[in-house]
């Protein structure tokens, strides 16, 4: 069986065929710029050369023309007919109460994520254009949503409401969804079975990326996890400022005399690692800045490190203990320095840090030492073959 996994964004598109008799990846790529100057595909069949192929791309469906017609083609492509795809996964990033796990879409299905645009104005609609584009250029294939809140909607009421009026709740659906909720799933059970699928587990996983959050994970279900409403709660990220008095909002608008749009921009895309260090965004600029002395770039790596552990230690306690903790995400899975900085400051709860397994990018390994009260992974995250899985199983 051949599935076809898009992650649709509002001008990019990324794409993977698997052949899921053995999982493998087929060919894989991505289309940038839709609906700008200068849109590309970069297609890449397995253990071939990269082709980069610069055409006008206005719209989704255009795209996924491309990406099915690269798939097809006689030099660099890696089937005969369309029809060879037998199924197509979405990732769709808000499923809001609605959608518990994945599913075969349907037109009730898209008439639902057009409903919840509301909760995700940036995020849902592409998703939809994806779908709408592929019923076009693909007709007839069956299709599985998957979305990025289901894994968290396990979470009893007591963590996922927030402190205000319940009215509120009740009008807007106001309350903590979570996000990464595929990857967070991915890597817990992964972990499961790395520790034997014991009937009882209590994990927490830690998704370090330009978007970051923790979930905590007990018996294969999340209790609690540290993104909310959106994706900007929690943890200090990229750009994203993460936990914050929220009384310092109206303070700052009053203040700096934004608007509610422009206030999000500020805590959503000028905040987190950028903000505090004025460095950049990304965690390998922060580490050499350090590195060179820049004193605010060390803040920003001490703060990273302090809500990690913050969230680490709020979560023992919600799970009454801890088995094993997962690293995951660019960060988690390539941040040498940051995983030992973290590490080293849990051996409170039992875990006992093995530098020398530490020492390794992008692979999983176990960086706790044998014996260790609390075991720790890296797992690299798999998204895309995550929602291979839910598609192939939704739809035989
Ligand atoms: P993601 O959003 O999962 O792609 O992760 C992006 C983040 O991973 C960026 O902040 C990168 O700086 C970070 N990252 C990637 N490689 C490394 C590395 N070798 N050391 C530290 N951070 C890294």
């Amino acid at each position: 069986m051949k599935i076809l996994v898009l992650n649709c964004g509002s001008s990019s598109l990324k794409y993977q065929l698997f052949n899921m008799d053995d999982e493998s990846v087929m060919a894989k790529g991505l289309v940038e710029k839709i609906g700008l100057p200068d849109s590309l595909l970069t297609h890449q069949p397995a253990g071939g050369e990269k082709v980069k192929i610069a055409t006008e791309i206005p719209n989704h469906s255009v795209a996924i023309e491309l990406v099915v017609n690269a798939l097809l083609d006689e030099k660099h492509g890696v089937i005969r007919d369309m029809k060879e795809i037998d199924a197509v996964g979405h990732r769709t990033v808000h499923g809001g109460t609605t959608f518990t796990q994945s599913c075969r879409i349907t037109d009730a299905v898209v008439a639902e994520m057009e409903r919840l645009v509301e909760l995700a104005p940036l995020h849902n609609p592409p998703g939809i254009l994806g779908i709408r584009a592929c019923e076009e250029k693909i007709p007839g294939v069956p299709m599985v949503g998957v979305f990025d809140t289901s894994f968290h909607q396990t979470m009893d009421a007591a963590h996922y409401l927030y402190g205000l009026p319940y009215e509120l709740f009740e009008k807007y659906q106001l309350r903590k969804y979570g996000f990464h909720g595929t990857s967070h799933r991915f890597v817990s059970m992964r972990c499961r079975e790395l520790l034997g699928n014991p009937a009882e587990s209590k994990i927490i996983t830690c998704h370090l990326g330009n978007g970051s959050s923790l979930a905590a994970v007990k018996d294969g279900k999340v209790i609690d996890t540290s993104m909310g409403f959106t994706p900007l709660e929690g943890l200090v990220m990229g750009t994203r400022c993460g936990d914050l008095d929220p009384a310092i909002l109206p303070y700052l608008m009053r203040k700096e005399g934004l608007d509610a749009d422009g206030i999000d921009k500020l805590i959503n895309k000028k905040s987190g690692l950028l903000g505090v260090s004025g460095v950049s965004s990304d965690m390998r600029d922060i580490e050499d800045a350090a590195k060179n002395g820049n004193e605010r770039a060390q803040i920003a790596l001490d703060m990273f490190v302090k809500t990690v552990l913050r969230y680490i230690g709020a979560y023992a306690a919600e799970l009454n203990g801890v088995d094993a903790i997962v690293f995951t995400a660019g960060i988690g899975e390539n941040g040498i320095a940051m995983r030992e900085n973290i590490c080293r400051n849990l051996s409170y709860l039992g875990v006992e840090f093995d530098a020398k397994a530490n020492d390794c990018r992008g692979k999983e390994v176990e960086i706790s030492k044998p014996g260790s009260k609390v075991r720790v992974f890296v797992i690299p995250t798999n998204e895309e073959l995550m929602i291979a899985r839910d598609t192939k199983e939704l739809v035989q």
